[in-house]
């Protein structure tokens, strides 16, 4: 086993945000890093992403919150409408910080580019186009072969691998994830002028609007669903406009305007939650690979994030990476449980035909958020 005072090395497999920031965490706390990713180029999928206080708290101390800001649109308060888009509440979104918004919409692959190039600057190694073919823990730590034949030893193996973690699978076996019987829609629009914060318009299919750019917003709208199938993709601008013919003003007017199929997604929403310990002798398992959630609360990515701050704080503090593993373990396993089940409880509320004014939901999402402003 190498000695304290040699440089560490660490290997994290996959490189969404998990995976980017435990790479830049690690090689910020002296790791030598490397990621590997399995698509042979480095992008990443999906439209918009709401950053929520405790995203943008762990952005900044990872030192890349000026840079999103630079990126995307910050928010102070969240309006909740009635389906004519008439404000019947509004909630003030607290800074996680002085002088931050309280959130920050902004595109996914600004997000990615942004700490793709932090990674870069830290020293970050980045390996396209290959997976783990095979890895086993032991007593000079984890000897890992690539797919491409490439084999190395690593004191640390991070399976950041998402959903479907194979890395996972090979750990502790298959995990089956729980369908919550409802699917999101998310649609890329022009933004109009008064949409100037984030709406959520109570109705029976919930929905709502994200800024993401000066002149862009996503519409999302959460739907009952009766299996975890997608539809196909030209389908789904119609689809999607079917679930909100309840809305008028601003918002049935950004409904009229869903039709491009390209700038349309829909995902199932399912859910997972890897039991502690999240680790096996050197190899850890975080971000969705080991808490995968519904969007409700808007905190799957800050959940990551925390994930790759707290793994690298632990390492650091502790003599050890056995116990700085395990204390990562115990740091996070409550507060990413708490998300995965407090958003099915929101998930589980905007189908409640006792809910239709969306009184109990309002409530629940103002608890959580206060829990999750609390320091992780
Ligand atoms: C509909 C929807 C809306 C959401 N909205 C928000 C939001 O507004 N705000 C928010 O904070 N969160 C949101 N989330 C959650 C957030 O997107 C996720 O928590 C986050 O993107 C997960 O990142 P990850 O890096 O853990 O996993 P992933 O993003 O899945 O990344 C895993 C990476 O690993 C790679 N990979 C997979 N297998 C292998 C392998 N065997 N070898 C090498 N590489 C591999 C993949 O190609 C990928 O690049 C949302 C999620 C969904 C589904």
């Amino acid at each position: 086993m190498r000695s304290m005072s040699e440089q560490r090395n660490a290997l994290v497999v996959g490189g969404g945000i998990s995976g980017a920031s435990a790479a830049i965490e690690l090689a910020r706390r002296g790791f030598e890093t490397k990621i590997v990713e399995r698509e042979p180029v480095w992008h990443a999928l999906g439209s918009g992403i709401t950053l929520m206080g405790p995203a943008l708290r762990a952005l900044n101390r990872m030192g890349v919150l000026e840079r999103c800001f630079e990126n995307g649109v910050g928010v102070d308060e969240f309006r909740i409408c009635a389906p004519d888009s008439e404000v019947v509440e509004v909630i003030p979104l607290p800074p996680p910080e002085p002088g931050l918004p309280g959130m920050l919409g902004m595109t996914r692959p600004e997000l990615h580019r942004i700490l793709g190039e932090y990674a870069d600057e830290q020293g970050v190694e980045v390996k396209l186009g290959a997976f783990v073919a095979d890895f086993e823990n032991g007593p000079d730590g984890v000897r890992v072969t690539l797919s491409d034949g490439e084999e190395g030893i690593y004191d640390l193996l991070v399976a950041a691998d998402g959903f479907r973690s194979a890395t996972r699978a090979a750990l502790v076996g298959e995990i089956e994830p729980v369908f919550r019987r409802q699917g999101v829609f998310r649609a890329v629009l022009p933004r109009p002028a008064e949409a100037d914060a984030a709406f959520y318009f109570v109705g029976p299919a919930a929905s709502g609007l994200t800024l993401i750019g000066v002149d862009s917003l996503y519409m999302y709208c959460d739907v009952p669903a009766a299996s975890a199938e997608r539809p196909a993709q030209e389908d789904l601008p119609g689809l999607m406009r079917g679930h909100l013919t309840h809305l008028s003003g601003m918002a049935g007017e950004l409904r009229d305007q869903i039709e491009d199929p390209a700038k349309v997604d829909y995902r199932p929403m399912e859910t997972l939650l890897l039991p502690a310990p999240t680790y096996r002798g050197r190899v850890v398992v975080i971000g969705d690979a080991a808490h995968t959630t519904t969007p409700q609360l808007a905190s799957g990515g800050a959940m990551c994030l925390e994930d790759s701050i707290a793994l690298a704080e632990e390492l650091a503090r502790a003599d050890s990476i056995d116990v700085g593993l395990e204390r990562y373990s115990e740091r996070r396993f409550g507060r990413c449980e708490f998300v995965v089940e407090a958003s099915a409880r929101l998930s589980a509320l905007q189908m409640d035909p006792a809910d239709a004014d969306g009184s109990r939901f309002t409530e629940a999402m103002g608890s959580s958020v206060a829990v999750l402003a609390q320091e992780f």
